[in-house]
């Protein structure tokens, strides 16, 4: 972590949890939360954005979506647009995580698109990016993740970086209890970090924050969180729990 930048501790629920489930568990991790020098963001399913929006109200735990559509509106039969999000007062929105890229055919493209609506609507995406196995193993990591933040923030300015977050997060470590070694995860994150800068200049690329995802828990977060490019962290499992959410956010202070 890097002092002139924030750390951001996000939960990312995944397809989990009810409106009243959301709420329970919502309301566990207020108390978790409170004080914390982190950011906190819970990205809950659609569903559960206006209860949850309605009890971290007046907290300093944000809410974020897991997907938003590009287009403003139209026919676009069961998409969300980021104007819909804003009106309901989600500050974050998950782009182009690794599950909506393969079970949902995302492309570099479409992320790319959904970035700029997210941003328009005053909305901070968290870009995920990630290399499968297979490409870490042919020794084409570097080549996948460059593409990827090339292509995902073609369209963004240098000067709106500062509200971009980018996750790394490789797909091999998600939801596997695999995590990344904290050299492994730095030596990427810290690509991405060099790949900015080539993009957008130092001053922007020192400005970002980016979040480690894949298999963090209470027990490896501090380790990970201490690495010098690793702003925050990217939470699926464990965020659906509120002790090991609130070690995580502990950890990060
Ligand atoms: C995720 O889905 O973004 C994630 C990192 O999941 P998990 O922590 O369960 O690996």
């Amino acid at each position: 972590m890097n002092s002139n930048r924030k750390t951001v501790i996000a939960g990312n629920w995944k397809m989990n949890k009810t409106p009243k489930e959301a709420e329970a568990l919502l309301r566990e991790v207020l108390p978790a939360a409170d004080g914390a020098a982190c950011e906190v963001v819970v990205c809950v399913p659609y569903v559960d954005l206006p209860v949850a929006c309605n009890v971290a109200g007046g907290s300093n735990v944000k809410v974020g979506a897991q997907n938003v559509h590009f287009k403003p509106s139209g026919a676009y039969t069961g998409e969300i647009s980021a104007a819909m999000l804003q009106e309901l007062g989600v500050s974050y929105v998950v782009v182009g995580h690794s599950e909506r890229r393969e079970y949902f055919a995302e492309t570099d493209a479409t992320v790319a698109l959904k970035i700029a609506a997210t941003l328009d609507a005053g909305i901070t995406p968290i870009l995920c990016v990630g290399e499968s196995l297979a490409e870490r193993e042919q020794g084409i990591m570097a080549e996948r993740i460059r593409t990827q933040i090339k292509i995902d923030l073609a369209g963004v300015a240098a000067a709106d970086m500062g509200k971009v977050v980018i996750a790394y997060e490789p797909i091999w470590a998600i939801g596997t209890g695999k995590t990344a070694t904290s050299e492994q995860a730095q030596e990427v994150c810290k690509l991405i970090r060099d790949t900015l800068c080539e993009l957008f200049g130092a001053d922007a690329a020192q400005g970002v924050s980016i979040l480690y995802g894949g298999s963090m828990n209470a027990k490896n977060a501090a380790e990970l969180l201490a690495q010098p490019d690793i702003d925050g962290g990217l939470i699926g499992g464990a965020s659906l729990k509120a002790e090991d959410f609130g070690k995580i956010i502990a950890a990060a202070n």
